[in-house]
């Protein structure tokens, strides 16, 4: 599983963050920042962040 973000649509308001906080993490500077490839063990919490992006900024390519 990849994440792909359009960091056009992005307006760094963590929401991601807050829902996977292994994965994503919004910088002191506003940059949204993947820190970590999805795990088997993180990969439903990566699904709900993607979901839950009010800019619709995520998407997944499954492998
Ligand atoms: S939830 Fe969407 S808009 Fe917010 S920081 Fe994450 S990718 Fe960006």
């Amino acid at each position: 599983m990849k994440i792909e973000v359009d960091y056009d649509a992005c307006e760094a308001n963590g929401v991601c963050e807050a829902v996977a906080p292994e994965v994503f993490h919004v910088d002191d500077e506003d940059n949204l920042n993947i820190i970590a490839d999805p795990t088997p063990q993180t990969a439903d919490k990566v699904r709900q962040a993607v979901q839950s992006c009010p800019k619709a900024a995520l998407s997944l390519r499954e492998d």
